[in-house]
């Protein structure tokens, strides 16, 4: 018998998901010293990158840059991309597996946490996720509508997620019109009546999650005086103690930035952009036409919980934040894939080190793998997803060489392009997307911008005169 993954046998892998994790896989196995693989990467939309394309806030170019690996991966004689194919819709898995030895989901957290509040689904209460993806162009945004006539804006969370929405919204229009933004958000922006943001943390500063690069620049916005209650910059007791114990070089570099805020609130630009940390919303508030009109908040203080985390529990001290409009921004969360067992409480496939297994955690299922946050839940940067995606290709590796495979009927990729065409006749080729790519770039030039992207699909099928 020929061995898998030679030239004689290739070993033929399907990879779900064109975001970074999908791309960090492919380039593990590419590397992989005499290992002869072909790898076909599908995704539902015609553009890839995922969030890379759709989740770095436009006024971030340069960590964009790292589509140059990634356009590296697909320049390998061995890859294909299949974008504008939705398995599940045009292709269903059972029919992948017919021509695949292994096929990895790197489809990542699709949804939004929700804040579990009362007045959480008024008018003008909104999921980040959403915001992010709608100035990112994401076709299934676009249409979205936020009524940016609101003046006072509270972003719930201090993940980065959260400063990405807070600092765009404080951004002016000549900050914004030198980025990729859609342009139907570069109007609401410029033409919004935001006056104060407020972000909102329910630990101390010590347990934000967002990084010090991001804090930082939120202090040197050209839009928005930096805001912060001097008291909540202090370290609660037991915040300090752990930090006098740990010496945690971020945290302490953090409190630096946070306290050099202080002071800094009177400044006459247009916007200010208040930081408040140990405070929960308990309720948003609506108007007489089910808007939101406000904000119940409550004081939080800190416990040790049993894990040796810091937690947060209400104190019996309220306020009320006259706010107009509210992004949550707690956490993006996976969706169940279908055909996939799904740990509902994580919001992951489960999973041994990239191995799907049944929600019991039993065997694995041959041939099935996970990377990235539909893997391990929505954490980390881009390049956390380097080393994610290397210890799921352990384990596909391992798998191979036990023989623990799939069989597929149709192992050549003839056979799969055919497939493949005759159940989606509008798929889109990584040649296809280099043409939209340069055209996006082209009309970037003509307007001085990195790129101005097509965000509908319709749009990518008649500029690829598939229409
Ligand atoms: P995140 O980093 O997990 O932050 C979520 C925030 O929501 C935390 O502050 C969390 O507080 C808070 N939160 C959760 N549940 C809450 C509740 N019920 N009420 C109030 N607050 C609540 O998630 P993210 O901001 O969505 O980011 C996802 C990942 O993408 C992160 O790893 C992030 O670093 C990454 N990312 C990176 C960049 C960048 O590098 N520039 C940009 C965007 C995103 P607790 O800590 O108390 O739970």
């Amino acid at each position: 018998m020929t061995q898998l993954g030679t030239e004689s046998q290739p070993l033929r892998i399907a990879i779900l998901g064109s975001g970074p994790a999908g791309f960090y896989l492919a380039e593990k196995l590419f590397k992989m010293p005499e290992l002869v693989v072909e790898i076909d990467m599908y995704d539902r939309l015609p553009a890839p990158f995922g969030l890379v394309r759709f989740g770095v806030a436009p006024d971030h170019e340069k960590i964009k840059n790292v589509t140059r690996v990634f356009e590296k991966v697909a320049s390998r004689p061995n890859f294909r991309f299949y974008g504008n194919v939705e398995v599940g819709k045009h292709i269903r898995l059972d029919a992948l597996k017919e021509h695949y030895h292994q096929i990895c989901y790197a489809t990542g957290a699709q949804t939004d946490r929700r804040m579990g509040i009362p007045g959480e689904d008024l008018r003008r209460s909104h999921a980040a996720t959403e915001f992010v993806a709608w100035y990112n162009s994401h076709p299934a945004y676009r249409d979205c509508q936020f009524d940016l006539s609101a003046e006072r804006v509270a972003v719930v969370g201090v993940g980065n997620v959260a400063v990405d929405v807070a600092r765009m919204l404080c951004r002016t229009r000549e900050e914004l019109e030198i980025t990729d933004i859609a342009d139907y958000a570069l109007t609401a922006l410029s033409e919004s009546r935001i006056k104060e943001v407020y972000m909102l943390g329910r630990r101390g500063p010590a347990q934000a999650a967002f990084t010090n690069p991001e804090l930082k620049e939120l202090g040197e916005l050209p839009g928005a005086d930096i805001a912060v209650v001097p008291e909540e910059t202090e370290l609660d007791p037991l915040s300090g103690a752990s930090l006098d114990e740990s010496q945690d070089k971020a945290i302490l570099r953090r409190m630096e930035i946070l306290q050099s805020f202080i002071g800094r609130s009177g400044g006459d630009k247009p916007c200010k952009l208040s930081l408040r940390f140990l405070v929960s919303p308990v309720e948003l508030l609506s108007d007489s036409t089910g808007g939101v009109a406000g904000m119940r908040l409550v004081k939080n203080e800190l416990y040790e919980a049993g894990d040796g985390t810091l937690r947060p529990r209400s104190t019996d001290v309220f306020e009320e934040l006259s706010v107009d409009m509210v992004f949550r921004s707690v956490g993006y969360r996976g969706l169940p894939v279908p055909g996939l067992p799904f740990d509902e409480s994580l919001g992951i496939v489960p999973n041994q080190k990239g191995r799907v297994v049944g929600s019991d955690a039993a065997e694995p299922i041959v041939g099935l793998y996970v990377a990235g946050w539909i893997k391990r839940g929505p954490t980390g940067v881009i390049g956390t997803n380097k080393s994610d995606a290397a210890e799921t290709v352990d384990a596909m590796l391992e798998d191979v060489n036990r023989g623990n495979v799939l069989q597929p009927k149709h192992p050549r990729a003839e056979a799969l392009e055919v497939f493949v065409r005759k159940n989606q006749r509008d798929l889109v080729s990584f040649a296809d997307w280099q043409r939209l790519n340069e055209l996006e770039t082209a009309e970037g030039v003509r307007q001085g911008r990195p790129r101005v992207k097509f965000a509908s699909v319709e749009a990518m099928m008649t500029a690829l005169k598939r229409r």
